[in-house]
């Protein structure tokens, strides 16, 4: 069976690099007056070429977005149920080596936070996990589904990568998107970045996107954790994926997100920083590349920044959220994955959406719809 890692063992990470910071002006022209953007026209978007033209790529990209998605953004919430973890991830608070207590959320105490999250209005939520098959496996995922499937209308899952029969078992208990980002495609270094556990797998992790689209699960989010490696390249590979990924399981829906490292316990600088013009262009570029891909972004990112992206490009949008399990209800003191920016709960994020003259909508789409 042919996966991406077909295509992306032909690329070389060096030559990539060269060609996008030798994009020139006209280029980016090219790009921006072509009538569909090729993945070249992407590198030229993505390009330092490209920041000259930023006001006229936010202009394209604000039409684009409202001509397909409309006035709305769409809210969602995550509900961590597990810290836990058995890799070491040098920028995450719940590797393995951070001497942490660990939690695993029961029955009870998921009732008790989906009572908060849906006392805040949501209807969609995202579960997260660390990777403990111990006890975080299909079974207790199963357990999680059924429970609290009557609850919401959307359950979107950002876990460990599993096997294509575990998506296909999981899919009838009401498992709608999966969410499952490559880190950095830069391979020697992923390495560096994940030297312990089954996401030491560079290879298992590139497939995954590859087995939701064969398990038929209805959407799919990819994206890199920016501040790793250089953020122009890894965002290319990023767009080929998607590119592929949109030819291969034409069938599935697909959402994009660019989080920037943040401070988190025991803390990874990073290497490359991004600014926040820079933030913006790879949301125009994204949006001008590829005008159906749902594009995200969470609460790591400031009050003033969000304020900012609503209109350009962006269409759902985390708010109240906490990134530790049993955040909401039952334990919310405890260790936070990494540090939230933007803290403003989910009804003054539905203000601020409205006053921008959009609409926030709390659900994705009805799962009734479908079924
Ligand atoms: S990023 Fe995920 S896999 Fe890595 S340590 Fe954190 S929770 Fe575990």
């Amino acid at each position: 069976m042919t996966s991406f890692n077909d295509i992306f063992r032909k690329q070389s990470w060096k030559d990539i690099t060269s060609s996008i910071y030798a994009k020139t002006d006209k280029d980016v022209e090219q790009a921006l007056s072509a009538e569909k953007r090729s993945l070249e026209d992407f590198k030229a978007l993505i390009s330092p070429a490209a920041a000259p033209y930023l006001e006229q790529m936010a202009r394209m990209s604000h039409e684009l977005t409202l001509r397909r998605f409309g006035k709305v953004i769409q809210m969602y919430v995550p509900l961590y149920l597990s810290n836990e973890c058995n890799n070491i991830c040098t920028y995450c608070g719940f590797s393995y080596d951070n001497k942490v207590r660990r939690k695993t959320l029961s029955s009870i105490e998921i009732m008790q936070e989906v009572a908060v999250i849906k006392k805040m209005g949501y209807d969609h939520v995202l579960l997260v996990t660390g990777e403990a098959n111990q006890n975080v496996h299909v079974d207790y995922f199963k357990k999680v589904l059924e429970l609290i499937r009557p609850h919401f209308s959307h359950i979107s899952m950002e876990v460990q990568p599993l096997d294509l029969e575990d998506y296909q078992e999981l899919k009838p208990y009401g498992l709608n998107t999966v969410l499952v980002y490559q880190e950095t495609y830069h391979e020697e270094d992923y390495k560096k970045h994940h030297p312990k556990g089954k996401k030491s797998n560079f290879l298992y992790r590139l497939e995954t996107p590859d087995r939701l689209g064969q398990a038929g699960i209805h959407k799919m989010g990819i994206g890199v954790l920016i501040g790793l490696e250089d953020w122009r390249t890894d965002s290319f590979f990023t767009a080929m994926h998607l590119d592929y990924l949109e030819k291969q399981y034409w069938q599935t829906k697909y959402s994009l997100s660019f989080p920037r490292l943040r401070p988190f316990s025991g803390g990874l600088e990073p290497k490359v920083e991004m600014s926040d013009r820079e933030l913006v262009q790879l949301i125009c570029a994204y949006r001008i590349f590829n005008e159906e891909v749902e594009l995200s972004m969470s609460t790591r990112e400031s009050e003033r920044f969000r304020n900012h992206v609503i209109k350009l490009g962006i269409t759902s949008i985390s708010a109240g959220s906490k990134t530790n399990p049993g955040g909401y209800a039952v334990e919310p003191q405890s260790l936070e994955q990494f540090e939230i920016s933007d803290e403003r709960n989910p009804s003054q994020i539905s203000q601020m959406i409205k006053e921008q003259g959009y609409e926030a909508i709390w659900k994705d789409w009805d799962f009734s719809l479908t079924s």
